[in-house]
């Protein structure tokens, strides 16, 4: 099959829509990247503010091998792609004033579990390994693959998949997984915030995202030499050696089609042709602002949305050994903190607070004796509140919190400050209502009720990244790309794929 004659347009130049760009140029096709704005990664981008650098949105990594998959399947010698493996995972700073840190390694986290927090060693064990069996039944027949196409996921793992089944929690909430499993509410707590990897409430989501726990307790993450934007930067290296062509500042208006093909998509400086196009814009915003004639799937459009977040980036000029690359302040109410972020959509008087800083480990990116504060609460999506008032009071909170805990007056340290908030989520990376993850995972049917990777009704549309299969976060958006990538060439090999268009790919 020559594949040389696909013309694939990828709409955005997000972690999903770069990998797809990879795969796809690997694949023979001959790929162009339109971007609305004017710099690639999405919201795994960087800033520098005076002396002090700045991810701007993604800092918690896990599975840093995909990166490396795609540099090898990519046949790549000049590019490549380095990380720290962290020594810790998290440091804890529990309301009533206990602290902890948890170093990776199911046996190391096991007996700092069981010290620190009381609970029995055997038992953090069998629900660490746990974890560890559930994460490895479900990837090669859920995350690896598009659950939308049997001969997907009907593979060879899927009697010892079904094995499992009863191990999974798929009918209880993660919460109640917790708390059936631990006598202390610091250890539930601790468990329960994975929900948040994905942008959903541990009293909602199913026991199953326990699965996350393998990942940030058993492996640990990681943090790419150069901070989390070398994760964009290695994927457009790769996509410039492929021949993958950009077009940067370059908003796509509209998917081109006739009812049952596409064709091309419309920009404001020209239509291009395409027999593929990939959506890595949100699903939600694909369909309201560049399908607004077709029609969308409803039942996966209304889910409820992830969390979004109000981030401080901070530049701090000093430094503070008590803290580490990821640190975790938590509010002594989880409950109440997730009810008003999914159910009263308000921003909580005591949120749980994440401070990262990469220059721990980045020695560049902050002056000597100076912090990158990365300080992030998560927070409902944009209903309209009045978030210049409620971003105020939440900064005079978090100050007042710090300064208590690392006893200085944290205010006075600030050197450069930068606020990212549900609007300018929205505006910037166009995440619909501020939503960081699309759909949250807050049911049992939530992974079912996910957009598939490509249109069942528009043949030669496809989406990847967060807000379709198989949901949130890097490692996940890095699979998307793998299973676009699958479903193309299997349409293409079954002729689904009509050839429309002429030399002549893009009129002004
Ligand atoms: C504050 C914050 C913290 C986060 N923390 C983590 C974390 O610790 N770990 C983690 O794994 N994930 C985290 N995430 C989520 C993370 O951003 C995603 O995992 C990942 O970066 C999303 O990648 P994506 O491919 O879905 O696309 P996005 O990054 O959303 O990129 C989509 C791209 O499409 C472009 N686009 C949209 N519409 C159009 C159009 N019409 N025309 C042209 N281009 C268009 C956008 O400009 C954007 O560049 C965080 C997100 C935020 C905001």
């Amino acid at each position: 099959m020559d594949k040389n004659k696909y013309n694939a347009i990828v709409i955005g130049s997000g972690v999903g829509g770069l990998a797809t760009a990879v795969r796809l140029a690997k694949s023979n096709l001959k790929v162009t990247v339109i971007e609305a704005n004017p710099f690639f990664g999405g919201k795994v981008n960087s800033k520098q503010f005076g002396a002090y650098r700045f991810d701007m949105g993604p800092s918690i990594f896990t599975e840093p091998h995909l990166i490396n998959e795609l540099i090898t399947y990519s046949e790549s010698k000049k590019v490549t792609f380095q990380y720290h493996k962290l020594e810790e995972s998290c440091r804890y700073f529990f309301s009533d004033g206990q602290r902890l840190t948890i170093k990776p390694g199911q046996e190391t986290v096991a007996t700092t579990i069981s010290e620190k927090l009381g609970e029995d060693r055997n038992n953090v064990n069998k629900f660490l390994e746990r974890q560890r069996k559930n994460y490895q039944s479900v990837y090669p027949i859920f995350i690896s693959v598009s659950l939308h196409r049997f001969k997907h996921w009907f593979n060879k793992n899927v009697p010892k998949a079904l094995l499992r089944f009863t191990k999974y929690g798929l009918t209880s909430s993660m919460h109640s997984v917790n708390s059936k499993s631990f006598s202390n509410p610091k250890t539930v707590q601790l468990l329960d915030r994975m929900a948040t990897y994905n942008g959903s409430s541990p009293y909602k989501t199913p026991g199953i995202l326990n699965i996350i726990s393998h990942l940030e307790l058993n492996v640990g993450p990681a943090m790419p030499k150069g901070g989390m934007v070398a994760i964009s930067e290695t994927l457009y290296k790769l996509c410039l050696e492929l021949g993958v062509e950009f077009q940067f500042n370059e908003k796509v208006t509209s998917i081109l089609h006739n009812n049952s093909n596409v064709s091309g998509v419309k920009t404001a400086k020209g239509t291009y042709a395409a027999e593929i196009v990939v959506s890595n814009m949100d699903v939600h915003f694909t369909y309201e602002k560049l399908l607004s004639n077709f029609s969308a799937p409803v039942m996966s459009l209304k889910q409820e949305k992830s969390s979004s977040a109000i981030v401080f980036y901070w530049g701090i000029k000093k430094q503070f050994p008590k803290l580490g690359i990821h640190n975790i302040f938590f509010t002594e109410n989880y409950k109440e903190e997730f009810n008003h972020i999914f159910d009263k959509k308000e921003v909580y008087s005591d949120p749980t607070i994440y401070l990262h800083i990469s220059s721990k480990i980045e020695k560049n990116d902050a002056p000597p004796n100076g912090e990158n504060w990365f300080v992030m609460i998560n927070a409902p999506i944009n209903t309209n509140q009045n978030w210049d008032e409620e971003i105020q009071k939440l900064k005079k909170h978090i100050l007042k919190k710090l300064s208590i805990e690392l006893e200085e007056d944290i205010e006075s340290l600030i050197e450069v400050e930068e606020i990212n908030e549900p609007r300018k989520i929205e505006a910037i990376y166009s995440g619909k209502q501020g939503s960081i993850y699309g759909n949250s995972s807050n049911s049992p049917m939530a992974a079912l009720y996910r957009h598939p990777n490509f249109s069942k009704k528009l043949k030669g549309l496809y989406f990847t990244g967060v807000t379709v299969h198989p949901g949130g976060g890097i490692p996940l958006a890095l699979n998307s790309a793998r299973i676009v990538e699958r479903c193309v060439l299997e349409d293409i090999e079954k002729n689904e794929i009509r050839i429309t268009n002429s030399d002549k790919t893009h009129t002004s």
